[in-house]
């Protein structure tokens, strides 16, 4: 990636001469291909924005050592700001630290991955860290989404809160906790209902939830091939609940990724885990470095 980025803008900015430093019009050239790169990953338009603006700044009479090329000086000026504002290197792993069962709640549109992506970190947490984890579906909205979240568990080899039908969501997440409370659970992931768009008694419902659960993450699970939308589902997240973590699903697609830094530049909450398949292991640590490669192309 670097090289290919560096290439790109030797191509624009071309020789210093004896000059030393980059001027305003070398880092213009350079930021519009990056810009530009940016709005093909799908990364959201005030987001792009601002980072462009904060690179033009370190960039603009930022000296050029000898031994490399212009080219390759804003190649790394760029690629450093955009591991930083994708959460800098290394991966940050969820937060347990909570007296016993930690409650996780799982929010986010339907058809996120959110239930999946509860399937998938019960088996991890269950299986890694030796951890006993109960999964409890409070969607009460789509019949099947109960269902759906107990088979999940048996294929992950966990519990799972048994369904009562007529139980509102709050009552459910409260009988999770009782549960993990009598029963010694290690962990309860609590997976919400999700909606097509966001709406406020969405909204509500979440807010109650947490209310009574106090978790110890909330983690905000959204599809990497949402664009621009991605802003507005993260800010009334955000603003209605307060977001720890994001999940980014369907990192296996063709995707580049760009939700993922409008994510963390609009909930400041790091992205822990990106989903990378329908399968229940496909669950991995989110590796900044790698998805500013991705975003950069
Ligand atoms: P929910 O409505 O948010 O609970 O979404 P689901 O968990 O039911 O997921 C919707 C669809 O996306 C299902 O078919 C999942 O198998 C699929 N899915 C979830 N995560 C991933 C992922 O990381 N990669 C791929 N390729 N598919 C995924």
């Amino acid at each position: 990636m670097f090289e290919s980025l560096s290439d790109r803008f030797s191509g624009v900015i071309g020789d210093l001469g004896k000059r030393g430093t980059l001027s305003e019009a070398d880092v213009a050239e350079a930021m519009r291909e990056v810009r530009l790169a940016m709005l093909e990953a799908d990364v959201a338009l005030p987001v792009v924005k601002d980072f462009v603006n904060k690179v033009k700044e370190r960039s603009v009479g930022a000296e050029v050592l000898e031994s490399v090329s212009p080219g390759q000086a804003v190649a790394k000026i760029v690629n450093d700001a955009l591991i930083d504002a994708l959460g800098g290197a290394g991966a940050v792993p969820l937060n347990l630290n909570a007296a016993p069962p930690v409650p996780i709640l799982m929010v986010g549109l339907q058809g996120s991955g959110k239930t999946t992506t509860s399937g998938k970190i019960a088996l991890r947490l269950a299986t890694r860290e030796r951890k006993k984890v109960l999964l409890a579906s409070l969607d009460t909205q789509r019949p099947a989404a109960q269902l759906q979240l107990q088979q999940l568990a048996e294929r992950a080899g966990v519990a799972s809160l048994p369904i009562i039908a007529g139980q509102t969501p709050v009552e459910i997440a409260q009988r999770a906790m009782e549960t993990g409370r009598r029963e010694g659970y290690d962990v309860v992931i609590l997976d919400t209902a999700g909606r097509l768009s966001i709406d406020e008694a969405l909204m509500n419902e979440v807010r109650q939830i947490r209310d009574v659960t106090h978790p110890a993450e909330t983690l905000l699970v959204v599809d990497a091939m949402t664009g621009q939308d991605a802003v507005n589902t993260a800010k009334s997240f955000n603003e209605a609940v307060g977001v720890s973590g994001v999940v980014m699903t369907r990192m296996d697609g063709d995707a580049r990724g760009g939700a993922a830094l409008s994510m963390r530049a609009i909930t400041g909450a790091p992205i822990k885990l990106t989903g990378s398949g329908e399968k229940l292991d496909a669950l991995e640590e989110f590796h900044p470095e790698r998805v500013a490669g991705r975003i950069l192309g």
